[in-house]
């Protein structure tokens, strides 16, 4: 069951719905490792792929296959791998292709750990990286060798909310023949549509928003049929980075609320955002959603929604920022993001602490910077327990 023509929210609702004989309403849970065949030869058959079925969960499994089906619909994109988390499929996607003497050109702002794969984990391996202003087309340009494979980055970066230029980075990396991998956690799917603007893999860490309520963690690779027959399939299943079947469920359900929650706690980030502009005590607010974002002409592009996500900075610095957190009553202080719960994170000493003092300052990531994701709690509420924070780290 699935309908090209489904509009997000209904193919959110019931794409890639496999139903058991007991015509169950709700996805069903296939909480199992293998799968039993009737006779000899329809194992026979089904290990020469004769038969369609499934095997054996490492490589695919029924509630998987719900999810990866229910992404494909949403991301338009041909085939999916659901893994065990966001940096399982951020890795997969990377090492299923790459071999020693390619070469990948990166945006320097990454999520950290992604961070940690390219320029600690590749180079191990014999592949090269050179990491950049991923602003600044002409730095793409000048990085490009004729062994760059891949081009890898996420927009908006985490945590200053900076934008990358994803058609035009798609259109140098393509002229140089390499692949775009877009890591889209930050727009989620529902903001941003990286294949559309020729991106040729998009991946998700689905412990954040497709979750959006706490629970597990997970992820997602998607691309075209032949890239993932060439380079992830077997990949995939010799070395195992799989999601679970119960996380599998757990985030089916969480896509049939994806747009709803999505919409919510973007008008709340939108609403702190301005809150904050208007603040004494704040010195920058960045916000992709607001006109005096420094690349507003570039979300304007290519996103159709203004995020979950805030960050700003405090003109007190450090001690500002902790007597901000150590204030709040309603968000609560957490590294993670694109939860119902609004949380709250000092990337300079939790996210971001492993890097040098030099390169957070080339990320822009001061001491008194924040970043806020929003929840799905009432607006009103979240904007008194900011005003009534700063007030506190004002006094600080
Ligand atoms: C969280 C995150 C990841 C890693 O995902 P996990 O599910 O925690 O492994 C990768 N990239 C970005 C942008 C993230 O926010």
């Amino acid at each position: 069951m699935a309908h090209k023509g489904w509009k997000p929210a209904t193919a959110l609702v019931h794409g890639g719905t496999l139903r058991s004989q007991f015509g169950e309403t709700s996805e069903a849970l296939f909480l199992t490792q293998g799968f039993v065949y009737p006779t000899a030869e329809a194992a026979e058959a089904r290990f020469k792929g004769e038969d369609e079925g499934f095997i054996y969960s490492r490589y695919a499994n029924p509630t998987n296959d719900m999810f990866e089906k229910r992404m494909c619909l949403l991301e338009g994109a041909e085939d999916a791998r659901a893994t065990a988390s966001g940096m399982a499929a951020v890795s997969s996607a990377l090492l299923c292709f790459l071999r020693a003497g390619d070469h990948v050109v990166a945006a320097r702002a990454l999520f950290g750990s992604c961070r940690w794969v390219v320029e600690t984990l590749l180079p191990k391996y014999g592949i090269e990286s050179t990491l950049i202003d991923g602003r600044d087309l002409k730095a793409w340009e000048a990085a490009m060798r004729p062994n760059t494979k891949a081009v890898f980055f996420e927009t908006p970066t985490n945590p200053t909310l900076e934008l990358v230029d994803i058609a035009a980075v798609a259109e140098i990396a393509h002229a140089h023949g390499a692949k775009v991998v877009i890591d889209n956690v930050f727009a989620t799917p529902m903001q941003q549509k990286p294949l559309q603007l020729c991106a040729d893999v998009v991946i998700y860490s689905a412990t954040k928003h497709i979750d959006g309520q706490g629970r597990c963690l997970g992820g997602v690779v998607l691309g075209t049929k032949d890239w993932i027959a060439e380079h992830l399939h077997d990949y995939f299943r010799h070395t195992g980075p799989g999601l679970s079947p119960f996380n599998a469920w757990v985030l089916l359900k969480g896509l049939e609320t994806l747009p709803v929650r999505v919409a919510a706690q973007t008008a709340n980030a939108a609403r702190i955002a301005d809150a904050l502009a208007d603040m004494k005590g704040v010195s920058r607010v960045l916000y992709p959603g607001r006109a005096d974002h420094p690349q507003a002409d570039i979300a304007a592009k290519q996103m159709s929604g203004g995020s979950t996500l805030v960050a700003f900075e405090l003109e007190g610095g450090r001690k500002a920022a902790f007597a901000f957190e150590n204030a709040l009553n309603i968000i609560r202080i957490s590294n993670n993001l694109g939860d119902a719960k609004s949380l709250i994170t000092h990337p300079a000493t939790t996210t971001h602490k492993n890097l040098a003092a030099g390169a957070r300052a080339e990320l822009g990531i001061t001491d008194g910077m924040l970043r806020l994701s929003a929840g799905l709690e009432d607006g009103d509420d979240l904007v008194s327990d900011i005003e009534q924070a700063m007030a506190a780290a004002l006094r600080a």
